[in-house]
């Protein structure tokens, strides 16, 4: 087992950490196939509204991969598709029935998986909705079934501080976490395993199967930063990288012949002290995750983490991808001389503050607590790259429309953390300006 130390990034202290206590919030009334958040896809309606469809249903597939289909979490009725502007498709909502059936794709067995081609494999994958879970870098589309990668990584940890424990969701699931990666060893000659250093307490069972043990504080454990930081070659740019909790669903869907809807999250709304693990299933609706009420013009609701996640309307569901909600107030009040402030209560990266002094956790919130400047050339957010780019410079390229420039410092090396972003005294968008440039030359390049 090796073991990667990555010096530049950042620990934070923050309240609102789910506990060890999990509750099971998988019955619910409706989910949503939330599709405006799945990177790079185009989608095609199979399904109108009042279809009846099973769970894993093909709901839309992807215009320009039309292989690639988007599987029903729930089984039941379709009782709305929801458009936004643009008449973009946003999501495809289903009345579950109480008595819910399920698409029949075919169980695999030890020794079916043994001998099966890794072509017939990805055919199966495909078929059963499983394929949008694998995603390649660097710009973490849903990879590419003619190409295979040089290796796989699966960070079981991550470093946001809301997301759910390794150790929770794989308890008693460790069987169908070996089949899955059984299945993705078929895909690439080198399987990585990472978990936190400093985080997980490696059960037997899953000891065996680290590969890597990573220490550092956030994003130390993205697959960006791993792949970055052990690259012998160009190609090693594009692994790919897939969860720790959907390498379980992948065995589970092997194993069952079903597609999987369980999905294991953290749910933090601090202000009402309710933080906890929550065993639920894709597409849920967020407000039946939560406990209490929230104003939606005081409170906004974040998943997929808190630095690299989006806000979402309470009537929201869970996405494909998303392991965590955060609900956390949104502050708008003018601080009167905020700059005489001591800071007591302000998390900050530079030692500007009194609360360098402070050893409780800080409490979150989604203010900016000021507006954009000028550079001042202070050099933070290149001391927290972990993937060694010069945020500053890189902006500064985009913004003059130099994108050769921006690639030469490392545009594609971001592992969209949105760290510098959050460092800077000049609240300058440097992530959201480097992940829009990156995106953009994805889809010309494409
Ligand atoms: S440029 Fe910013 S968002 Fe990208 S990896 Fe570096 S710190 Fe993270
Ligand atoms: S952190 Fe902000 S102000 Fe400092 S060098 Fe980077 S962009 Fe400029």
């Amino acid at each position: 087992m090796k073991t990667l130390r990555i010096k530049k990034s950042f620990r934070f202290d923050l309240a609102g950490r789910p506990s060890d206590r999990v509750e099971d919030c998988s019955r619910v009334g409706r989910v949503g196939l939330v599709c405006d958040r799945i990177p790079f896809i185009r989608p095609k309606m199979l399904v109108k509204p009042d279809d009846r469809v099973k769970i894993g249903t093909p709901l839309f597939e992807d215009k320009t991969r039309p292989e690639l289909k988007f599987a029903s979490p729930g089984g039941g009725i379709v009782s709305a598709v929801n458009f936004g502007p643009r008449r973009v498709l946003e999501s495809v909502v289903i009345a579950i029935d109480d008595d819910e059936s399920r698409e029949d794709f075919g169980k695999l067995s030890a020794s079916d998986l043994a001998s099966i081609s890794a072509h017939d494999l990805i055919r199966h994958l495909i078929n059963g909705g499983m394929w949008p879970c694998i995603r390649a870098l660097p710009f973490r589309n849903i990879v590419d079934p003619g190409r295979l990668p040089p290796a796989i990584w699966i960070n079981i940890d991550g470093d946001d501080p809301f997301q759910p424990r390794s150790d929770i969701y794989l308890k008693d699931n460790l069987s169908f976490f070996e089949t899955g990666l059984m299945a993705l060893g078929k895909l690439t000659k080198a399987v990585y395993v990472c978990a936190a250093a400093e985080t997980s307490s490696l059960s037997n069972g899953l000891a065996k199967l680290v590969t890597h043990r990573i220490s550092g504080g956030y994003p130390a454990n993205d697959p960006g930063v791993a792949v970055y930081h052990t690259r012998k070659s160009s190609e090693d740019n594009r692994a790919w990288f897939i969860g720790g909790q959907d390498v379980i669903r992948i065995g589970r869907f092997l194993v069952s012949g079903n597609y999987p809807t369980e999905q294991m999250i953290a749910v933090s709304a601090p202000e009402a002290n309710d933080c906890r693990h929550v065993k639920t299933r894709i597409g849920a609706p967020l407000a039946d995750l939560v406990t209490g009420t929230y104003d939606p013009t005081v409170y906004q609701w974040i998943t997929g983490g808190i630095f690299s996640g989006s806000a979402h309307r309470r009537d929201g569901f869970l996405g494909i991808n998303d392991a965590s909600l955060f609900v956390a107030p949104a502050l708008r009040v003018r601080e009167l001389f905020s700059f005489l402030r001591p800071g007591f209560d302000r998390p900050s990266h530079s030692r500007a503050f009194l609360s360098v002094l402070k050893r409780s956790p800080f409490s979150v919130d989604t203010d900016m607590h000021g507006e954009e400047r000028a550079c001042i050339n202070c050099g933070s957010c290149t001391r927290v790259c972990p993937v060694d780019i010069l945020p500053q410079f890189a902006y500064k390229a985009i913004y003059a429309d130099e994108i050769e420039e921006a690639l030469k410092h490392g545009l594609l090396d971001c592992v969209e953390c949105g760290l510098c972003a959050y460092v800077c005294p000049s609240k300058i968008e440097l992530s959201q300006t480097l992940i829009a440039a990156k995106q953009r030359y994805f889809m010309e390049r494409d």
